[in-house]
């Protein structure tokens, strides 16, 4: 009987720490924009997409509670509005912006979508840190979804978690 070799991802994704200046302000940018989404009514998380030449080309904030839909992340829509924009060959240049370490659904559009870099401020450990004594959660960083993948992802972070931090403070029903 043949045994067919199971296929295996890359495995080898790592984070990496070195940030740029424009790194850094694009993460301020994504911050703002997670405060921005808590200010409207909804949990406050933000990404944007910066193109090859710098250039900014989208932003998105998290729906889940105007919208009414669950799968309304802010990665995630950001990720519906660029694939419905640009080709992965394009995206495979582009580098996305989150203010919070993208989860499982949201690594799963950023690898569809096909861009090729992420960089995030407040890392999914210390977010359930945050808000783990009191709330469930999927519990999986983008890592460890794009270690599965064919197709290598650039990842930075964590940086800036005590701003990225800030914007979840007292929303989350913990502790203060
Ligand atoms: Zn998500």
């Amino acid at each position: 009987m043949h045994v067919t070799k199971p296929e295996v991802g890359l495995g080898k994704c790592q984070y990496r720490r070195d940030m740029t200046d424009s790194d850094l302000q694009h993460l301020r940018s994504a911050i703002a924009l997670s405060r921005r989404s808590r200010e409207r009514g909804n949990q406050p998380f933000g990404a944007l997409l910066i193109g090859p030449d710098g250039q900014m080309l989208l932003e998105a904030e998290n729906t889940v509670v105007t919208g009414p839909d669950c799968t309304g992340h802010a990665v995630t829509n950001l990720m519906r509005l660029a694939s419905r924009q640009f080709t992965s060959d394009f995206l495979a240049g582009c580098s996305l912006y989150a203010s919070t370490e993208p989860c499982p659904m949201c690594g799963g559009a950023i690898f569809w979508g096909g861009v090729g870099r992420v960089v995030f401020a407040l890392s999914e450990r210390a977010f359930y840190q945050l808000v783990g004594p009191v709330r469930d959660g999927l519990r999986v960083g983008c890592r460890d979804v794009f270690a599965h993948g064919q197709r290598a992802i650039e990842v930075h972070g964590p940086a800036l978690e005590d701003e990225a931090l800030a914007v979840h403070r007292g929303f989350w029903g913990q502790p203060t």
